[in-house]
């Protein structure tokens, strides 16, 4: 499979090299695709679609089982993989690691429920709705979670009988290749699944400019979805876009305080901040602040930075140079102008081990005003800042007041006030007395600027399902 695209842009002699964040040394290098390879990957795998297709989705689905026996098998290996390309902490990456063997066996267990259905029509005969595979699907991966995301790209669309072209990010393909082995060494078919590397503006551009294909799934920054949705539109490609987050956390004032910084502080600064459902803004009731502020810098101050690849790391560099200097910049300007008080971090850390790699300190920035640009843009990094409200409106209105609608959370011991911050935020997912955790079995996905359509959960195969009726007369 993966031969072919190495071939191809072989001939362009152009690769791109994986950098260890942490050290700045080479870890891998893969070839630079363009239009040529993602045009090779996509025949590919439309010639390997029908046979793939005709699989009942069961077996296929006991495909994806068997993949996840053998990545479980290499747990150790993909992890410290994972954490050379992409900087998280080896825990994190095994976390990962498993959580993507997790997805492949959810659809496993779910893939009896891919087919049609039975309609008698009394007075005509009987209908039925066959659901059929959409064709070739296209998956655009970001750096932050590469291969959970890829997981939960890839599954429901090989399930349903798709074959699976996928442009993972520039920094962290390796191990996403490697994961891909596995999938081909548990039996799927040869060109059912295609990784084509390269750079978002070829590739990536590329692959969503593709009029053949039957869905296209991305996830990455909203500045990016929106080209990406612009050119699948063009072609009529449908399309599902999981973009950027600007997560609140609210702190209600009879919320479990120590449970609640230690939500922040884990919702914050897991993946060095660079996960989409992170906790970016805490708003916390005025009355619990001063308490609040206090144990949450306690805890942070407790994060030990450095190569995610030595054993007591709680919190590894971010995964790229132009990551990181966005932080410093957006830290600096947030700084300079007076915009709140920093409690803990605010730059990089001392010492020459730090110097190589893209580390950041773990920063808490307390009383920011709300047209601050931690407040205002995404914040991909260890940064959290803290606003207070007067009550719960106040903060609803607070968390309310962004562009963004991925995830939120209420902290509160009261199952009334939890349910009406839940109903009343502006969120594709709101959690109560936690932040982060997604298992496949739910749906997820964002509003406003966050995104549209759903991945997970039991709609997941609907994207990369089309019905067809047939009515036969009695
Ligand atoms: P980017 O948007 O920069 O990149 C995402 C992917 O798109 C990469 O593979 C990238 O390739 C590719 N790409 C870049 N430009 C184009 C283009 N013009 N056409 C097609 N593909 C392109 O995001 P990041 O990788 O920086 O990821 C971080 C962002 O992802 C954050 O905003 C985060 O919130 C969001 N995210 C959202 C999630 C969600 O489910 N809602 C989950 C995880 C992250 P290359 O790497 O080569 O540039």
């Amino acid at each position: 499979m993966r031969e072919e695209y190495i071939r191809g842009s072989a001939l362009s002699g152009e690769t791109i090299r994986v950098v260890n964040p942490a050290t700045g040394g080479l870890v891998g290098e893969v070839p630079a695709g363009g239009k040529t390879a993602v045009a090779a990957a996509v025949d590919t795998a439309e010639a390997a679609q029908a046979g793939w297709a005709k699989r009942d989705p069961r077996q296929r689905g006991k495909t994806l089982g068997e993949g996840a026996r053998i990545i479980r098998t290499q747990t150790d290996a993909l992890a410290a993989l994972l954490t050379a390309e992409q900087g998280k902490p080896l825990r994190e990456a095994r976390n990962e690691i498993q959580g993507c063997a997790n997805v492949l066996e959810y659809y496993h267990s779910v893939s009896g429920s891919v087919r049609g259905e039975c309609l008698p029509l009394s007075s005509y005969g009987l209908a039925y709705v066959l659901k059929e595979p959409v064709g070739v699907c296209g998956a655009i991966i970001p750096w932050n979670m590469p291969v959970l995301i890829f997981a939960w790209k890839v599954c429901p669309a090989l399930v349903a009988g798709n074959s699976v072209v996928v442009k993972p990010a520039s920094s962290t393909p390796l191990t996403t290749l490697r994961i891909a082995e596995m999938m081909e060494a548990a039996g799927l078919p040869e060109g059912v699944l295609q990784v084509v590397t390269g750079s978002g503006d070829t590739a990536g551009a590329a692959l969503a400019a593709t009029p053949s294909l039957g869905h296209l799934s991305f996830t990455g920054d909203t500045k990016t979805g929106v080209e990406v949705s612009r050119a699948v539109g063009n072609n009529g490609v449908p399309v599902t876009l999981e973009l950027g987050g600007s997560d609140a956390m609210i702190v209600c004032r009879d919320a479990d305080i120590d449970a609640a910084a230690a939500g922040a502080v884990a919702g914050r600064f897991y993946n060095c901040g660079q996960t989409c459902t992170a906790v970016k803004r805490v708003i916390v009731d005025a009355s619990v602040k001063e308490q609040f502020t206090r144990v949450l810098c306690e805890k942070t101050a407790g994060i030990v930075v450095g190569d995610g690849s030595r054993p007591g790391v709680g919190m590894g560099p971010l995964n790229n140079a132009p990551a990181r200097d966005d932080i410093c910049r957006m830290m600096d300007a947030c700084l300079s102008a007076g915009e709140g008080t920093l409690l803990c971090g605010g730059g990089i850390p001392d010492g020459a081990h730090y110097e190589k790699g893209f580390f950041y300190e773990p920063t808490i920035v307390a009383d920011v005003p709300g047209d601050s640009v931690l407040l205002k843009t995404e914040v991909f990094g260890p940064v959290l800042p803290v606003i207070s409200a007067d009550n719960l409106d106040d903060a609803i209105r607070i968390a309310n007041a962004s562009r963004y609608g991925l995830g939120a959370s209420v902290w509160t011991r009261d199952i009334k006030t939890a349910m009406t911050a839940s109903s009343q935020l502006d969120a594709g997912i709101v959690w109560v007395n936690q932040h982060l955790r997604l298992p496949p079995d739910v749906p997820f996905g964002g509003v406003k600027a966050s995104g549209t359509g759903r991945e997970n959960g039991s709609g997941a195969f609907e994207p990369y399902l089309r019905s067809k009726t047939v009515i036969v007369k009695s």
